[in-house]
């Protein structure tokens, strides 16, 4: 097969990639491993700031990928790479003129973190259970009743040099103050806690959600991490934490304890670093050539990024960068460069 530009990966970065290309009369493949577009959008309730619906925006991006025409190999899963040369799982070869590599991060397995009981014990959820049974619309305790206390724990599976995830997420934190605000309105009174290391509030608009959640919501902020959790004979949970504000340790008991886990680099990363020869850091995301000159260009020829295939970012930056890589690609397929 051959086809000028193929797009591995249909979230986010891989669909708005494919549709500004093309805007510029470039016909783009996307590469999709599940059986539809979407990635990790298909399991987001709203989005921060604006509460805005995800599927609103899914549906809108899916939209705009079937009135363009673009083509998408759904259920085909990229197993290597080569400048010009996309291989898959069954053995086909795509040949192309360029790549777009929009595969995205993988979400941190919470059951590594043992200590806090995540598939051990009843109502340890993470916040990607929480997205979706906001979308189920039914957030309750396992046996069906209402929490009256919830603590969301800020950054599982990231700073954490004991399972080799040293960065931040970035998203989390606002993900966290996002969630606890949803709660608060199907909960109006329930204690809600978040227990943090630090809170980073980068994007427009964090920093006033952040607020409005403790003035008016009244969650509380608690700075420190939380040890160990435990269940108790009442069938609650109970966490050991230390209020590192006050140098105190805590103790207290939960209905629900959520873990907000962390972006971790593609499990797919590895394969491609080595089967390319593009740069792949310490954290597993892959590098790009310059990051601030040529953020989206790989340093292999004809190989691009898109999304969070090289750190963790948020949906509009995610967009905004797709948009960039496919005006390289032009350039590229134009200048040679
Ligand atoms: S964004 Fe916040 S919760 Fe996420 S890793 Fe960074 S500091 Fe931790």
């Amino acid at each position: 097969m051959k086809r000028e530009v193929v797009v591995i990966g249909g979230g986010a970065a891989g669909m708005q990639t494919a549709l500004r290309l093309a805007e510029r009369g470039i016909r783009a493949t996307i590469v999709e491993k599940e059986s539809e577009l979407g990635g990790k959008l298909k399991g987001w309730h709203r989005l921060f700031p604006s509460f805005t619906p995800a599927e609103e925006l899914l549906a809108e991006l899916r939209r705009r990928v079937e009135a363009a025409r673009i083509e998408v190999l759904a259920s085909a899963e990229v197993v290597s790479l080569a400048p010009g040369r996309v291989v898959l799982a069954g053995g086909e070869t795509i040949e192309c003129r360029a790549i777009a590599l929009c595969s995205g991060f993988d979400l941190f397995d919470a059951r590594i973190k043992e200590e806090y009981g995540y598939g051990i014990y009843d109502n340890v959820f993470t916040s990607a259970d929480i997205e979706r049974m906001f979308n189920e619309g039914r957030v309750t305790m396992a046996d069906g009743r209402r929490p009256r206390r919830i603590a969301l724990l800020h950054c599982v599976g990231s700073r954490d040099e004991k399972v080799c995830q040293s960065h931040c997420s970035r998203v989390c934190c606002i993900t966290g103050v996002k969630q606890a605000m949803e709660l608060r309105q199907l909960f109006p009174e329930a204690d809600l806690f978040n227990f943090y290391m630090d809170i980073r509030m980068f994007g427009p608009g964090y920093e006033e959600m952040y607020r409005q959640a403790q003035q008016r919501d009244n969650i509380h902020f608690v700075r420190g991490r939380i040890s160990e959790a435990s269940p108790t004979i009442d069938g609650r949970l109970q966490i050991k934490a230390e209020d590192t504000l006050t140098g105190r340790p805590l103790r207290m008991s939960v209905d629900m304890l959520v873990l907000l886990v962390g972006m971790r680099a593609g499990g797919s990363n590895a394969a491609f670093a080595a089967s390319a020869g593009v740069r792949r850091a310490a954290s597993g995301f892959l590098e790009p050539e310059d990051l601030f000159l040529n953020s989206a260009r790989s340093g292999v020829e004809g190989i691009f990024y898109a999304g969070t295939v090289t750190a963790p970012k948020n949906v509009g930056e995610t967009l905004n960068e797709a948009n960039v890589a496919a005006d390289a690609i032009e350039a590229y397929l134009k200048n040679g460069r």
